[in-house]
């Protein structure tokens, strides 16, 4: 959601004559987007602000501002611990952007903005790609949450839930895809109740809609939350064509006292009836998901209970943490808080496990042709950690798995198009833990993989 918001805020400074650089010594002005979703990403923004306080004090009219959910968060506050910073903006703020830095320039006034609304005002267009070779796009439908669960900050740095136009989403695809998107992930806390509130058409209705627009060639989204995983939205795996074949369904924890405690309104045994519904749709569906070890109160036994879910289930991927305590969210205050060193030790072993577990999944891969969206071209270098001076394809096969193909081993004699944007059969020859090694399938594909980088192949 931060990558979207930063594309917003770039769209929204272009009109004022900014344009973006790739190094903050040649910058006029320094946005730091902020994530406030653990203790951890907050003490980076503070650390990184550090760091460019001394570009301000070299160059006095260098404009420093910090946006996001820790800006939302702290406020005033970031002023008093930055004393160098121009500009805090809040997740509702981004609209406002031109009108707060146009005051800063003309009045060199120091300023705030963290009012939120109930709903976030639509800035026009879409954010078009910033290359010619960017492939897949995130895009916003909805903002904000109503969950509520106990160990989380977005209801309070985001605001209450609210759902985008069907209407302004499809024209913005529809823009993407006229500048060579090919793939849009659909992002929102919880996008099954996209609408909901708003009395719009849900969301598998969204997806139909937008799974009809010519020249988009994949559809993901994320996050779905558990509890509202509809039979409907299930379907949808088995119906829509574009639909990628992968769900990110954060569990957090195995345990029912757990799940309780988070607020999150499932039980492990829901979780794992939406997990087998998925499965009879979608047999090869990727299921990915979020794990919080050392939630307060957790004990061994309900930890092992997080680690035998994850066996039974056997995702794809995961993304695990460690708990830790968020300003206004309610676990801040619960008791029998888990050591440091227990939260490590958890977290190590549900790593490791995990890790065993997608290997397996990728090397069951091996052998088989999987259709990938080729996404970019890089050249190797020459000489040193076995580069070659050739280059590679990257792409991912539907389920969200990172495919590499080294140009310098594509078969011979096959002739015409690969590039960014391209959907091609790939046979599946060598798996990794974090990715897989292929070639263009030699029976379907009407391509071979040259060295030149993709400004000689056409999409
Ligand atoms: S559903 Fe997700 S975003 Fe909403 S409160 Fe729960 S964890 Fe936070």
């Amino acid at each position: 959601m931060n990558v979207y918001d930063s594309d917003k805020i770039a769209q929204g400074l272009d009109p004022l004559g900014y344009r973006l650089t790739d190094s903050p010594d040649k910058a006029d002005m320094i946005i730091v987007n902020t994530c406030a979703i653990r203790e951890k990403a907050v003490q980076k923004v503070f650390s990184y602000l550090g760091r460019v306080a001394g570009l301000k004090q070299a160059r006095p009219n260098l404009i420093i501002g910090v946006g996001g959910c820790v800006a939302q968060q702290e406020g005033e506050r970031v002023l008093k611990r930055a004393p160098y910073v121009d500009l805090v903006f809040g997740t509702h703020a981004i609209g406002r952007l031109p009108s707060l830095v146009d005051r800063i320039e003309k009045k060199r006034q120091r300023v705030v903005d963290v009012e939120m609304g109930t709903r976030i005002e639509e800035s026009d267009g879409a954010v078009v790609p910033r290359g010619e070779t960017e492939v897949s796009r995130f895009l916003t439908i909805m903002h904000g949450c109503d969950n509520y669960c106990t160990y989380c900050v977005v209801p309070y740095v985001r605001g209450r839930e609210s759902s985008r136009w069907p209407d302004h989403i499809l024209a913005e695809i529809q823009d993407l895809v006229d500048n060579g998107v090919r793939e849009v992930t659909l992002l929102g806390q919880n996008v099954n109740s996209y609408g909901q509130k708003e009395g719009l058409p849900d969301f598998t209705a969204l997806l139909e809609k937008i799974n009809d627009i010519d020249g988009l060639k994949r559809i993901r989204f994320t996050t779905s939350h558990p509890k509202d995983l509809s039979a409907n939205l299930i379907a949808a795996f088995g119906r829509l064509d574009k639909l990628c074949q992968h769900i990110h369904l954060p569990v957090q924890s195995g345990a029912d006292t757990i799940l309780k405690r988070m607020n999150r309104n499932y039980t492990s045994a829901q979780y794992l009836d939406k997990i087998n519904q998925l499965r009879t749709i979608c047999p090869d569906i990727a299921i990915t998901s979020d794990i919080i070890v050392g939630f307060p109160g957790e004990t061994e036994q309900d930890f092992a209970a997080t680690l035998d879910l994850i066996e039974t289930v056997g995702y794809d991927g995961l993304f695990a943490f460690k708990y830790s305590d968020r300003p206004n969210a309610p676990a801040t205050q619960f008791s029998e808080k888990v050591a440091e060193r227990d939260m490590d030790e958890r977290l190590q072993k549900v790593l490791e496990l995990q890790e065993t577990i997608t290997l397996a999944k990728n090397r069951s891969l091996v052998g088989q042709t999987q259709e990938v969206l080729v996404e970019s071209y890089r050249l190797k270098p020459a000489g040193g950690n076995g580069g070659t001076g050739s280059g590679q394809w990257t792409g991912r096969t539907s389920t969200n798995k990172i495919v590499h193909m080294p140009a310098d081993e594509a078969p011979q004699g096959q002739a015409g198009n690969i590039g960014p944007g391209s959907l091609i059969p790939v046979l599946i020859k060598k798996a990794f833990a974090h990715s897989l090694w292929g070639l263009p399938d030699g029976s379907g594909a009407r391509t071979a993989i040259g060295p030149k980088g993709e400004s000689s192949h056409a999409a």
